[in-house]
């Protein structure tokens, strides 16, 4: 059986990657020190003898008895609330915690793939982004903290790679959303679920004009393992071209929930990108892959998810509480 270590296996997005490596048949073990992770993402595959979950924070050194034929490295905050109430651990598990895992992936002889990110491309002034685009970033600002140590990841990556002869691949994340995404994260969609669902309006930042590019998790799931499986080293986009302004979007939404809500505006955060979509020629060419999912099957899907979720849950409006991560 293959061995595949998944961190940030209690976040969003890494809790589906353990589900589709369980459903491959590997044995997954998935690490998380459960800072914004959450043990209720995969509490269903504690009872697998296929999976262990290891509480670990990666930016100290990472020990994992056994073989490891591939590593996942998911785990970082990812919401620019999140970047500004924990600044330092966002940059650490981006560098010092990437930094143990290529370490791990070396003696391990294991092929390691980093989670990076379209915040890679800043504030773009290319439209569509594609991997060439070097990206225009503000280092000193609120989200410096996510794009700088997603930035020094790929680089450290590309160094790991070329020095050492690791096999690595590095995927650019592009939004991707469904369910398990954190209701009280700040991220639009889950922002906008929740207004609707609790009867408030819906807080668009700024004129609503920036766009975004949502992708479903399922389709982000397909590209990651196509891309782990391929011999490709270089960055790819992966992501839904599909753009809409988040005005637009916020109508959407509206409809979707049957609420008569309305929308009500507040100020553009920092450094808000004001364009986003990837352009994926190069996952349609070396991976085959495109987005299948559209927005409105996907949003379905994802409100469902929300729809699901206790009252109390709903209400606890207050984002997460990292006092006791925090050290002074
Ligand atoms: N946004 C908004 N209202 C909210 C939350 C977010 O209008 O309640 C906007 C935000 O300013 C940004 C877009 O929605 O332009 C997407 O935000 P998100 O935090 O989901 O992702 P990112 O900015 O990292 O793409």
């Amino acid at each position: 059986m293959k061995r595949v270590l998944i961190t940030g296996a209690a976040g969003f997005l890494g809790s589906h990657l353990c589900d589709r490596f369980i459903k491959e048949g590997f044995h997954v073990i998935g690490m998380d020190n459960l800072i914004t992770g959450n043990l209720s993402n995969i509490e269903h595959l504690f009872k697998l003898e296929q999976f262990e979950f290891h509480h670990h924070d990666v930016t100290t050194f990472v020990h994992v008895p056994g073989e490891l034929d591939y590593i996942l490295h998911f785990a970082s905050p990812a919401s620019p609330i999140d970047y500004l109430k924990i600044p330092i651990q966002t940059l650490k598990v981006g560098s010092l915690g990437t930094h143990n895992l290529l370490g791990l992936a070396k003696v391990k002889n294991a092929r390691i793939l980093i989670a990076s990110t379209s915040e890679v491309y800043g504030d773009p002034l290319v439209h569509p982004q594609d991997e060439n685009y070097y990206g225009n970033v503000n280092t000193i600002g609120p989200r410096g903290v996510y794009d700088e140590a997603k930035r020094f990841q790929e680089s450290i990556t590309m160094a790991y790679h070329r020095f050492h002869g690791l096999e690595t691949r590095i995927v650019r994340i592009f939004n991707t959303y469904g369910p398990r995404m954190r209701l009280n994260d700040g991220r639009v969609i889950p922002a906008f679920m929740g207004q609707a669902l609790r009867g408030e309006d819906l807080t668009i930042f700024g004129d609503g004009l920036q766009t975004r590019s949502f992708c479903y998790v399922d389709d982000q799931v397909e590209g990651i393992y196509r891309l782990l499986l391929s011999d490709y080293a270089l960055p790819v986009n992966i992501g839904n071209p599909d753009e809409i302004t988040i005005k637009d979007f916020a109508e959407e939404i509206i409809k979707l929930t049957g609420t008569d809500q309305k929308v009500i505006y507040q100020d553009l955060p920092v450094d808000d990108p004001m364009q986003r979509k990837p352009d994926i020629s190069k996952a349609i060419e070396l991976l085959d892959w495109e987005a299948k999912v559209d927005r409105k099957e996907g949003m379905r899907k994802t409100f469902e998810y929300f729809k699901s979720l206790s009252q109390e849950q709903l209400y606890k409006s207050e984002h997460k509480d990292f006092s006791k991560h925090i050290r002074k």
